[in-house]
């Protein structure tokens, strides 16, 4: 169990494609989720927003995301996510390495992601709206897109403060 350091923007590694996992690496799987969990109750407690976070942004370049909404945790494994059809939205995005830093774009509405859990059983979540649009911006970053690829015009970007945390 550990806290880990999050990856910020210009960092070459939350530009990498990150590798499938191999079930005979259900171990790695499980620390990597352990600590991805620590890792975003800490920032949470810092930063005051956050519900999900990506393996490649504690420097694990693998694919695997975790999710933490009131309490409730998911791991994906291996996730393949795809929108349910093509209606979309546009939502001020942000994202733990770049705290502070919003941007306005636009996100399918409706999608479905099948992943394996810890114990490489397949699943499946169906997300509409805000919990679409997380899962989207968290499975990007499993293929190094971060959500300022996303802004359209520089009217798009813009700077929050109380994003900013207390460090
Ligand atoms: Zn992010």
């Amino acid at each position: 169990m550990a806290i880990r350091e999050i990856l910020l923007l210009g960092h070459d590694h939350l530009r990498a494609e990150c590798a499938p996992l191999e079930d005979t690496q259900k171990e790695l799987a499980a620390k990597v989720a352990e600590d991805l969990r620590d890792t975003l109750l800490n920032f949470r407690k810092n930063f005051g927003f956050g519900r999900a976070i990506a393996a490649p942004q504690i420097d694990a370049l693998v694919r695997i995301l975790y999710m933490n909404i009131s309490g409730e945790e998911t791991v994906f494994v291996n996730p393949v996510l795809e929108p349910v059809d093509k209606e979309t939205f546009y939502v001020w995005d942000d994202c733990f390495s770049f705290p502070g830093l919003e941007v306005w774009l636009k996100r399918y509405k409706h999608v479905r992601i099948k992943y394996l859990d810890l114990n490489w059983q397949e699943q499946e979540l169906l997300a509409d709206g805000d919990l679409a649009e997380l899962l989207q911006h968290e499975y990007d970053h499993l293929d190094g897109i971060l959500a300022v690829d996303h802004a359209q015009t520089s009217k798009s970007l813009r700077f929050n403060k109380d994003k900013m945390g207390k460090a």
